[in-house]
């Protein structure tokens, strides 16, 4: 007896010759295997039975048999999909990398390259009744089907997927592009340009299942995916990584989670990395992490919109015993330094630092003691991601010189702050946090770099400890205002916002590459917390739901920055730097679908409103920014879309070190 293939039908003749014509399908399959056939399959289980009794059909062929059978029911639809893809050819514009594509194809042709281990044309009279031996068969007929001969293991597996089709089972992802009974996406972005961090743009379909990025395929029909979000004109970034924040600083820490992640997704901010530290704000008291970290992560699980995590600043000598059980634990891969609270607080009207940090000692020492720990925990860490300390670097001593200075003889507002605190406290600290960190090897991030000489000092320390990893940032104030420009003493902020010519040269580093991230630096603050007094007014605002949208409109459009650095400076760059990525930063297949779909032309003028926050001003308002965020997708789910936030807070606490899996 033997098989043959024409026109999908599968046919069995008999050793003789005869044409048993059958269409052997599950029911032969099951009997040949022992199983019980099944009555609804619709098939002639009659026949099937007849040929075992016969012992016509031995369980290796009927194996073979169900698979030219499956094969024949899938053949249209994978030839289809095959030609589909073939005939679609390169657009202009940049296309999708190669290997990408290439591996892409070969799991949708899995199924033709599992087949040809063994194709032969089966078509001669069989000169045995072992179908093995039909390979070895010259008389093959050309114009007849190759037929593979397959295990029994093999043949099971497609069993399944068959009874996967026909009974409405799970979906059959263990042969991705071979079965597809449900739609294989849960989302697909579609016709959008997607910016690749350190590739460029790029035109291609985004495929997403089960909160990753499963595909990227030139192209993705819609009927692939349960939901699909048209991407026609619109740019396609990977969801933006604030890695500068500060949830619940000046306001309960859950509310604030809610209110201050939801103007994050506004910006395009899928991931929220935020500073908390003991002493007065935020939780106002001190202890050990091991019993308030706990707290801080419940009180914001369930509140965020945006994943997020912790940098944690290290303020007491007890607290740098818990260094080590924070990163291997906790997944908390990065912690702060104040260079300025070891003589000044917050607001700077008082320079006891001591009480306003509630620590013993906070000095040089306590940062040469926290470096050495951070320095450890970086080396013990190996591959799995970077252990940094950041550090927010003015100089207190010199400070108090100048704000007794301005104080006396002025100038008053925004200019004032900013001479109180000038350019040269920063080059200073920075200097000495540079000593430190090639004393010790710790890997430093220098924090909101606001100046020409806080460029400077950091470029020096960069050329001097070649060997050290330093990473540079920079914020949206920064980079946008001026102290002219930010509507006074809502503007007030640490490091002071500067002039023009310090805004250019932070462009110009920008530009050239020098800085690693772009922040926000968010910190939700009351007009009524400002007051009228600039020495007590409280420090920071908000404007992370500016992130992409600033960087799109002013850096790429009017600056030129191209778009691939605009994704690295807001995704890549700081997620690298803080042990996120490729989990997060990137839109690798495997990747978190962190998503945002910006519409370059859209053009609003910033108000409080449209920054989607609960600070009731914003320094920023009356900037005219053109490329918004119509869409921002959370691990797959569209969180913010024709305005507003959609669902719950689902945010979820991501370790650090993010394994990638
Ligand atoms: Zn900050």
């Amino acid at each position: 007896m033997q098989l043959l293939v024409e026109g999908g039908d599968a046919v069995l003749e008999d050793d003789d010759g005869e044409v048993a014509d059958h269409r052997v399908a599950r029911g032969a399959f099951d009997a040949a295997v022992g199983d019980n056939p099944r009555e609804d399959d619709g098939v002639d289980l009659e026949r099937a039975q007849e040929h075992l009794e016969r012992r016509t059909v031995e369980r290796r062929e009927a194996g073979l048999v169900e698979l030219v059978v499956h094969r024949a029911q899938l053949g249209d639809q994978l030839a289809a999909a095959v030609a589909q893809t073939e005939a679609r050819r390169p657009e202009k514009g940049a296309r999708l990398d190669d290997v990408v594509e290439t591996e892409r194809r070969a799991g949708g042709r899995g199924v033709h390259r599992e087949l040809g281990r063994e194709d032969r044309h089966v078509g001669g009279p069989a000169r045995g009744r072992d179908a093995r031996d039909r390979r070895d068969d010259p008389a093959e007929s050309g114009h007849r089907e190759p037929v593979t001969r397959v295990d029994a293991v093999r043949v099971q597996e497609i069993a399944l997927e068959v009874e996967q089709e026909e009974g409405g089972g799970a979906p059959a992802d263990r042969h991705d592009g071979i079965v597809c009974p449900m739609p294989r996406y849960d989302t697909a972005v579609l016709n959008g340009t997607v910016i690749m961090p350190y590739v460029g743009p790029l035109r291609c379909d985004i495929g997403v299942r089960d909160g990753r990025v499963a595909a990227l395929a030139d192209r993705i029909a819609p009927g692939d995916a349960s939901d699909v979000v048209d991407a026609r004109g619109r740019l396609v970034l990977p969801g933006a990584v604030d890695s500068h924040f500060h949830i619940g600083i000046y306001r309960d820490l859950a509310a604030d989670a809610t209110s201050e992640t939801a103007s994050a997704l506004a910006g395009g901010v899928t991931t929220v990395l935020s500073y908390f530290r003991t002493g007065q704000h935020y939780l106002n008291k001190s202890g050990p992490y091991r019993t308030i970290f706990p707290e801080v992560v419940a009180a914001t699980a369930g509140h965020a919109y945006t994943d997020f995590g912790y940098h944690l600043g290290i303020m007491t000598s007890e607290q740098l015993d818990e260094v080590d059980w924070l990163v291997g634990e906790q997944g908390v891969g990065s912690f702060k330094y104040y260079m300025f609270y070891k003589g000044l607080n917050l607001t700077s009207d008082s320079t006891r630092g001591s009480a306003y940090t509630m620590s013993d000692t906070y000095d040089l020492g306590h940062l040469y003691l926290l470096m050495r720990r951070v320095a450890s925990a970086s080396a013990g860490n190996g591959a799995r991601g970077r252990v940094s300390l950041s550090l927010h670097c003015e100089q207190a001593e010199l400070i108090r010189v100048f704000i007794e200075e301005v104080r006396r003889s002025g100038p008053g507002g925004l200019e004032g702050y900013h001479r109180a605190r000038p350019p040269l406290t920063e080059r200073l600290s920075i200097a000495e946090a540079m000593v430190l960190a090639d004393a010790t090897r710790c890997p430093v991030n220098l924090l909101h770099l606001s100046s020409v000489e806080a460029l400077a000092a950091a470029a020096q320390g960069r050329r001097e400890f070649p060997h050290l990893d330093i990473r540079l940032e920079t914020t949206l104030h920064h980079l946008a205002l001026t102290h002219a420009t930010a509507h006074g003493i809502l503007g007030k902020v640490n490091p002071p916002i500067r002039t023009e010519a310090d805004r250019e040269a932070l462009w110009d580093a920008v530009v050239r590459g020098s800085i690693d991230t772009v922040v926000s630096d968010h910190a939700c603050c009351a007009e009524a917390d400002k007051g009228e007094d600039l020495w007590k007014a409280l420090p920071g605002f908000g404007g992370t739901a500016l992130l992409y949208p600033y960087l799109v409109s002013e850096g790429h459009a009017k600056r030129g920055l191209g778009l691939a650095r605009v994704v690295e400076l807001a995704s890549a760059n700081p997620a690298r730097a803080f042990g996120l990525y490729p989990k997060k930063g990137t839109l690798a297949v495997g990747s978190d679908a962190d998503l945002v779909v910006l519409d370059p032309d859209r053009e609003q003028v910033v108000t409080p409103d449209a920054l989607h926050s609960a600070q009731d001003f914003t320094p920023f308002a009356g900037m005219r920014v053109r490329g918004w965020p119509t869409h921002t997708i959370l691990r797959g789910r569209v969180v913010f879309h024709d305005g507003r936030v959609w669902g719950r807070p689902a945010g979820e606490y991501v370790k650090r070190p993010a394994p990638h899996s």
